[in-house]
């Protein structure tokens, strides 16, 4: 057996067509697509014909993550190619992975081993500054606030409740708070300021949620930006903001296309946090696809308790979209995890772990079947570890609730390694009659909604709210904000909100510790723990490997 490649090595091995090429396969003429380099392209979307047959949505989801690894990412890639490989139009439509984590701890966001999409240094690296915009965006905001109160302050901003900060999209914990205005008179007012890591950017969660650039407009200018002393919402627009942020946004509102190692078209637009927002692609981004293919595979952040759940009742909600079919990525090592086992553990067959771990996979096919009303897969992403009798006992499992399990070796084989799931997802896709159901409607009140989502999708009893979020509830609601969707910022390693509950707890309560709103997403954030929005770097970083030959070939990402 030969060495065992690494992402990169795979990556740099395929030679890539020219992006020209991969646009062709979706009748894409030169004039739709603006090229960056050989590789990318943006799509104008305003350019895309409208399609009378709407394509099908695939969401892939996961269980609850462990430290053994799901595979969203990766699946969605192979899942991509081996729809292509049985002759299904497809697209993939993914995040774009945020550059401050990439030099952090090692893991990609491109996919891995033969499910990637390339060129991957560019994609986990600037790309085609997307990320860039939305921070120069972001940064000229807090310039304007500064400056506002600089100028004389005629809004009466309260320096002490101003919400907005600035971001970098880089792992820098020395930014998390600062003092900045410090020195002579014209050097700005004092006060005490912070910096978030671009991804958590409200900006981000408005691209990814804003139809068009009407839309990013008006989204934008809804952002609020803190409160004045009498307490009243001081927003973007209040600081004539919006339209030069949008000018700072035009080009990032368009889709970025690459391709897969299979030289299948993947878009690949947008990427805001999945905690502090609904983390999945833009908007614009899965429209598009849906105007250019039969199908669109694409991710959710997390496991299925907040991505899927954030996907459905923020983004689809929003945008008016369903998708057809959910494919739930599960691996037996992390299901081994949710059953007790250490990490150290997982080479060995331990059908007892096992069993004791299911719950939480039958769990999340619960919640698709009956909250959401989607037609499920189980996607087993095969490691070599992986025992026949415990890939048994999973489909023994998941057929009692008449959900097919298929093995996925897509990381191995690319998309052959995917088609049996393909076909499934086309069986199921096929079946589905339509249809989603929302965890909660608009009119409910903030708290119902919460415990809507308590109840139903994390199986517990109930929420409990500390004296300051019932405060902000109350309002939020005043405000007139309480119509909102809501994005709950929770662990994502357990269904309750402590990190420590693994498998499938009950008899949890949820205890919420504030609320805040993200006017201009337009959801309201449901904290149930204090949240980092600016990541740090651990004691052996991962930049410490990166390199670039002296002809300019990287080495070292992941
Ligand atoms: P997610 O999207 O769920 O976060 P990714 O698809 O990004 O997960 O995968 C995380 C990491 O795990 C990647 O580095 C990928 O190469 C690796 N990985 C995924 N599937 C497998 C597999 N079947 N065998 C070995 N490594 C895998
Ligand atoms: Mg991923």
């Amino acid at each position: 057996m030969g060495k065992i490649l690494s992402d990169i090595e795979i990556a740099q091995q395929t030679e890539m067509k020219n992006i020209e090429e991969v646009a062709e396969k979706l009748h894409l003429t030169r004039k739709e697509i603006e090229l960056y380099g050989n590789y990318k392209a943006k799509i104008d979307p305003a350019l895309i014909p409208q399609r009378e047959n709407q394509a099908k949505v695939v969401l892939v989801t996961a269980i609850t993550p462990t430290p053994a690894g799901e595979g969203k990412t990766t699946t969605v890639v192979g899942l991509g190619d081996a729809m292509n490989q049985i002759g299904k139009s497809s697209i993939v439509a993914l995040r774009e992975p945020s550059l401050g984590p990439v030099f952090g701890v090692k893991g990609g966001a491109a996919g891995g081993g033969y499910a990637q999409v390339v060129p991957m240094e560019d994609i986990n690296l600037h790309f085609t500054g997307d990320f860039h915009a939305i921070g120069a965006a972001n940064n000229l905001l807090a310039a304007l606030i500064d400056n506002h109160i600089y100028q004389g302050n005629a809004l009466d901003i309260d320096v002490k409740r101003i919400t907005w900060k600035r971001c970098v999209d880089m792992n820098d914990r020395q930014l998390r708070t600062i003092i900045g205005g410090l020195g002579v008179r014209t050097n700005g007012v004092p006060r005490e300021d912070g910096y978030e890591i671009t991804v958590a950017s409200e900006i981000m969660a408005v691209l990814c949620l804003a139809e068009d650039l009407h839309d990013l407009k008006e989204k934008l200018g809804e952002m609020i930006i803190g409160y004045t002393h009498q307490n009243e919402p001081v927003t973007a627009h209040d600081l004539e903001a919006e339209g030069a942020m949008a000018a700072l946004l035009k080009e990032a509102m368009k889709p970025n296309l690459v391709q897969t190692l299979e030289h299948n078209p993947a878009i690949i637009h947008g990427g805001p946090f999945a905690n502090i927002a609904h983390g999945c692609n833009s908007v614009i981004a899965t429209k598009t696809a849906m105007n250019l293919a039969d199908y669109v595979i694409t991710e959710a952040g997390f496991g299925a308790d907040l991505g899927a759940e954030k996907f459905i009742d923020i983004k689809c909600r929003k945008a008016g979209i369903a998708p057809s079919a959910l494919v739930l990525v599960a691996t037996v090592r992390a299901l081994k995890m949710h059953g007790g086992l250490d990490k150290k553990e997982l080479g060995q067959k331990d059908l007892v772990a096992l069993e004791k771990g299911l719950p939480n996979l039958l769990k999340h096919i619960e919640n698709a079947q009956e909250v959401y009303g989607l037609p499920t897969v189980v996607a087993i992403n095969k490691f070599p570890t992986d025992d026949p009798e415990e890939l048994q006992l999973i489909e023994d499992k998941c057929q009692e609730l008449g959900v097919n399990v298929v093995l996925s070796d897509v990381w191995g084989k690319g998309g052959q390694g995917g088609v049996a799931l393909a076909e499934e997802v086309v069986r199921l896709c096929d079946e589905h009659t339509g249809g989603l159901s929302f965890v909660y409607e608009d009119e409910a009140s903030i708290t119902e909604k919460i415990n809507a989502v308590v109840q139903k999708v994390y199986g517990g009893r109930q929420v409990n709210l500390s004296k300051i979020a019932k405060r902000e509830i109350a309002k939020l609601e005043k405000l007139g904000f309480g119509h909102l969707p809501i994005c709950m910022a929770k662990t994502q390693y357990s269904f309750s909100d402590d990190p420590k509950l693994l498998g499938r707890p009950t008899d949890f309560d949820v205890d919420v510790q504030n609320v805040k709103v993200s006017a201009g997403a337009g959801f309201i954030v449901v904290y149930t723990g204090t949240v980092m929005t600016m990541p740090g770097l651990p004691k052996v970083p991962a930049a410490n490997h990166i390199d670039v030959t002296d002809e300019g070939t990287i080495t070292g990402l992941f």
